[in-house]
């Protein structure tokens, strides 16, 4: 494999930025130093790369002919969407950026037939506008909706809150239409809603973080937008006594659409904000929500305020929905300006091991001089487990390195895997543990797809000398 020609991060290679203008037209390429594209959302961890060049194509075809070029001269290209990653897999290391920012179409529209063809640029939020103005649901809920793209959601099969009732992403893709190397336009599945001739390309794809394909549109599935959608939230006086109740409703039967939660740390820093009444002594706090029909969603509703009345200090079923979650959705910014930043890790566990990884977050912190929290997906068992720490406290950011790797420990010691939701990117892949056949595998599956190794490398695969890359 090689990691292609390129220039250096001082000294971007011109020859890339011009070749590539003279193919496409010079509207199509910026040099490879405007910012915005060098970063994703771990810019906060102080995180950016370099490029070459920036293309952003107006279609498939273009796309497709800016990878020939670079594939036949061994230059690297990094898939970006909207740039909102939190693992580093859209930062470049050298070579071309292929952004999506100008594949915005939607290519068609069948209300009545719950489907929608859209170019990879296509913003989530947007999305979801247009679904609902017809009465439709796109359920998936990143929480930078507004920014993301549906490329990148399907490059990471993003979660989101309402991921417990209705999956992630992935689940409602039924067709992708790519562009894989040397420089071709595929397409796999289609409008179809099931389809099994041959291997599963799609599937694989939804996830791959840029490093098998740049996906140019898909064929999403929609559903009716629920008629009613009631939230529940919960206050508990100590952790046990929350998941224990996060488990009670699971184990009745009971199917929220979102089972949110907060800790202790978490909710003391965006109590303040939060549309409603805190009780005190809270110390975990359950955001849930009931969806349906007007009385499905009622019963569910109910159902969960009965589940929840048993052990909570308060139930709220009369809070705001919009601004509960749009509360929600602050929370990572109220948790970050606390100490002027933090290091997040989107870990997953067995449901029946959030309340020990909870703890878990709070002792690693503690043993290595740090605040640690967690809020995140409790019905999924996806934390956000973060380190409070300000981006320019040196000696703070090598504690939280440490501290992020023992809680990769405990979190494999409890059954669970480094990234829920984020993906491995740049961020995670040197920590990630593999066996030696099924890193094979994995390597060889990109090999069939990119056997130049020039998409998105040094990103998400396990790496070929492990240990040799960055622990960053
Ligand atoms: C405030 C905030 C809240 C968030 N909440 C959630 C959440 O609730 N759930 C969740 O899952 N994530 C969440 N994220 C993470 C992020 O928003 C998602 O991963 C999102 O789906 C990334 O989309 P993007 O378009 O910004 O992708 P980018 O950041 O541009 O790229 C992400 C990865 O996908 C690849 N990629 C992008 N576009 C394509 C394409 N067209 N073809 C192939 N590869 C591509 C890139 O190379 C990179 O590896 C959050 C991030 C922030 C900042």
């Amino acid at each position: 494999m090689t990691t292609g020609r390129v220039g250096t991060a001082e000294s971007p290679d011109p020859r890339i930025e011009h070749g590539l203008a003279a193919l496409l037209g010079r509207d199509q390429v910026l040099p490879g130093t405007v910012a915005e594209f060098l970063h994703d959302a771990t810019e906060e961890r102080g995180i950016a790369g370099w490029a070459d060049a920036i293309v952003l194509p107006r279609s498939a075809d273009e796309a497709a002919a800016a990878l020939a070029w670079c594939y036949e001269r061994d230059v690297p290209v990094v898939p970006r969407g909207g740039g909102t990653g939190l693992a580093g897999g859209a930062v470049p290391c050298g070579g071309v950026v292929l952004s999506t920012d100008r594949l915005q179409a939607v290519r068609s529209f069948a209300p009545e037939l719950w489907r929608i063809e859209v170019e990879a640029g296509v913003r989530t939020a947007d999305l979801r506008r247009r679904a609902r103005e017809n009465g439709l649901l796109f359920p998936p809920d990143p929480g930078a909706a507004e920014q993301s793209h549906i490329g990148g959601n399907i490059a990471t099969n993003a979660g989101g809150p309402h991921a417990f009732k209705y999956g992630t992403t992935g689940a409602w893709v039924t067709g992708i239409e790519a562009v894989v190397p040397p420089g071709d336009v595929v397409q796999v599945g289609g409008v179809l809603r099931k389809d099994v001739a041959g291997l599963d390309l799609k599937r694989l794809l939804i996830g791959s973080e840029g490093t098998l394909a740049l996906v140019t549109a898909a064929w999403l599935r929609l559903i009716p937008a629920p008629e009613s959608a009631f939230p529940v939230v919960a206050f508990f006086p100590d952790l046990e006594t929350g998941c224990d109740a996060v488990g009670s409703v699971i184990g009745n039967g009971v199917v929220p659409a979102a089972l949110d939660y907060l800790d202790e740390g978490a909710l003391r820093l965006a109590a303040r904000s939060y549309p409603g009444q805190v009780p005190v002594g809270a110390a975990f706090a359950v955001l849930a929500e009931a969806d349906g029909s007007e009385a499905e969603a009622a019963s569910v509703r109910d159902d969960l305020v009965h589940v929840f009345e048993g052990s909570a200090l308060a139930v709220e079923t009369d809070v705001d929905r919009g601004a509960l979650w749009r509360w929600r959705d602050g929370v990572s910014l109220a948790v970050a300006t606390a100490r002027g930043g933090k290091v997040s890790e989107d870990l997953e566990v067995p449901v029946e091991r959030l309340a020990d990884a909870v703890r878990g977050t709070v002792e690693v912190g503690r043993r290595h001089g740090l605040t640690g929290l967690s809020w995140g997906h409790a019905g999924d068992g996806n934390l956000h487990a973060t380190f409070l720490v300000a981006r320019d406290d040196t000696s703070g950011q090598q504690a939280a390195r440490r501290a992020r790797a023992e809680l990769f420990a405990v979190t494999r010691a409890l059954g669970g895997s480094i990234s829920g939701e984020h993906g491995l990117g740049l961020l995670k892949r040197e920590y990630a543990e593999w066996s030696r056949p099924v890193a094979a595998l994995q390597r060889q599956i990109k090999a069939a797809f990119d056997p130049k190794g020039l998409l998105n490398p040094g990103k998400k695969l396990p790496p070929d000398d492990p240990g040799s890359g960055p622990r960053l």
